[in-house]
């Protein structure tokens, strides 16, 4: 068997994108995943429709925001990847006060928003005046000291739950790592005006396309095979054994997320793998169903809600219309529940969580097709403080030894692409 210079464990996003850059810097690569198909959450899976139609659900992001000149969107390009063209999107809502209301991130939402006073919105505008903060910092303090505390209190805690499923609180700036680079570009409104303008673009295909063509386009990507132990050798070499098959490689990239990484590191590098454990993970619930349409949601719909406003729904997304993902004449939705806030038991099962969305969205008939999808450990709650932790772990690392993934850089998808773009330049050469 050739001998690979580098060997990756992990065949979602973060182990492609990590395999995809090492072999474009000269690097002999392979890639061993355990489950059956790669991409992890990246993944669009099929699910035909009651009559047996064509039909798909994403596993975890419907679509790619992208910058202009971002490392995702560079990415894409790299791949010739086609997007769907995209007519404007439907209403987007905040679920507050027992009443959905226009979602406090778009303009119209924002200065329609009753419970944001004159003074909150003129406080806005203070924003690029406001210096960076400290390093270590919640996204509640972070948000109160950039905009103020209005709008920290009234818009932000149902869009952060609705994201990342964990409160403001609990949760480090370093949860969404672009808000330190626009605090560097000089403030979220300067930033982003200076990085230009970001748009949610949809794969043909599915947002899994961008997963499946990195593997083809690589050709060393293994399914089936799930690392289950490692050992170094003499000479400072890695050995990897895992359901009858062992591989020695010079370097080994762990892209995988944080228990089964902390697993496999802790007979070899004990320190980081205590400090990987104690990263706490997250579990959605999330739940695809099929209704019949609704007049005036034929460009879909968003809703984001705080859990403190019910038992533990935190978010409901619709396909537009026309998304070939979706069947012809009936509306595919995404709701997801969980993360760090408790789920009531009722919403347990379908008929509690379409009783729950009906009080959110009255004009919802009932499902005609529903699947649920579990995603335990959807994400890492990187709580404040991760930065400091991150160093500690990743200097605890023996050489030769790499980390990474969503605990790293971010559970976004334009975090992870930029986050490992960057690792694979301090990458040793071969
Ligand atoms: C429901 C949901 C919605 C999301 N929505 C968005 C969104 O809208 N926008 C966005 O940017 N991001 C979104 N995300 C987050 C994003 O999808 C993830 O952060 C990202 O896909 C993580 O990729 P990863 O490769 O680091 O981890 P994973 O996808 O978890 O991949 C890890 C891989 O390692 C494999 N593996 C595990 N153990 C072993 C082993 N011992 N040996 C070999 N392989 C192993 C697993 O099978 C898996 O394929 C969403 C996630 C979910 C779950």
């Amino acid at each position: 068997m050739n001998q690979p210079d580098t060997l990756i464990l992990g065949g979602g996003i973060s182990g492609l994108l990590a395999a995809w850059h090492l072999r474009r810097a000269g690097q002999v690569v392979e890639v061993w995943e355990a489950s059956d198909a790669v991409g992890g959450w990246v993944q669009t899976l099929p699910w035909p429709g009651p009559k047996g139609e064509p039909g798909f659900l994403e596993r975890g992001p419907q679509g790619l925001r992208l910058g202009r000149n971002c490392a995702l969107a560079r990415l894409c390009r790299d791949l010739d990847l086609s997007f769907v063209p995209r007519g404007p999107k439907g209403p987007r809502w905040v679920g507050k006060g027992g009443r959905r209301r226009p979602s406090p991130a778009t303009p119209r939402g924002l200065l329609t928003d009753p419970d944001l006073g004159l003074a909150a919105k003129l406080r806005l505008l203070a924003e690029p005046f406001i210096g960076t903060g400290p390093e270590e910092e919640d996204l509640h303090r972070f948000f109160v000291r950039r905009l103020g505390v209005d709008f920290a209190r009234e818009c932000l805690p149902a869009l952060v739950a609705g994201v990342l499923a964990a409160p403001l609180e609990r949760l480090g700036v370093e949860a969404l790592p672009r808000l330190r680079t626009l605090e560097a570009r000089g403030g979220l409104l300067l930033g982003a005006l200076r990085g230009g303008p970001e748009t949610t673009r949809l794969l043909q295909g599915g947002t899994g396309t961008l997963a499946r063509t990195l593997a083809e386009r690589l050709g060393c990507v293994h399914p089936q095979r799930r690392a289950q132990s490692l050992e170094a050798l003499p000479g400072g070499r890695w050995r990897v054994r895992g359901e009858g098959l062992t591989l020695d490689a010079a370097q080994l990239v762990l892209a995988l997320p944080t228990p089964a990484a902390a697993a496999l590191l802790a007979p070899v590098a004990a320190p980081s793998a205590a400090l990987l454990a104690a990263i706490p993970t997250l579990d959605l619930r999330v739940w695809h169903s099929r209704h019949a349409p609704v007049p005036g949601w034929e460009r879909g719909f968003g809703l984001l809600i705080h859990p403190p406003e019910g038992p533990g729904l935190l978010g409901v997304v619709a396909l537009a219309a026309d998304d070939a993902r979706g069947v012809p004449g009936l509306l595919q939705l995404r709701t997801y529940l969980g993360g760090a806030f408790p789920v009531a038991p009722g919403l347990e099962a379908w008929p509690g969580v379409f009783q729950e969305l009906r009080r959110w969205l009255p004009e919802l008939g009932e499902a005609v097709q529903v699947r649920e999808e579990p995603c335990p450990g959807a994400f890492p709650l990187l709580a404040p403080g991760h930065t400091a932790r991150l160093a500690q772990l990743l200097k605890a690392l023996p050489p030769g030894l790499h980390w990474l993934g969503a605990a790293r850089f971010g559970p976004g998808l334009p975090d992870l692409a930029e986050g490992i773009e960057a690792w694979a330049k301090t990458f040793p050469a071969r």
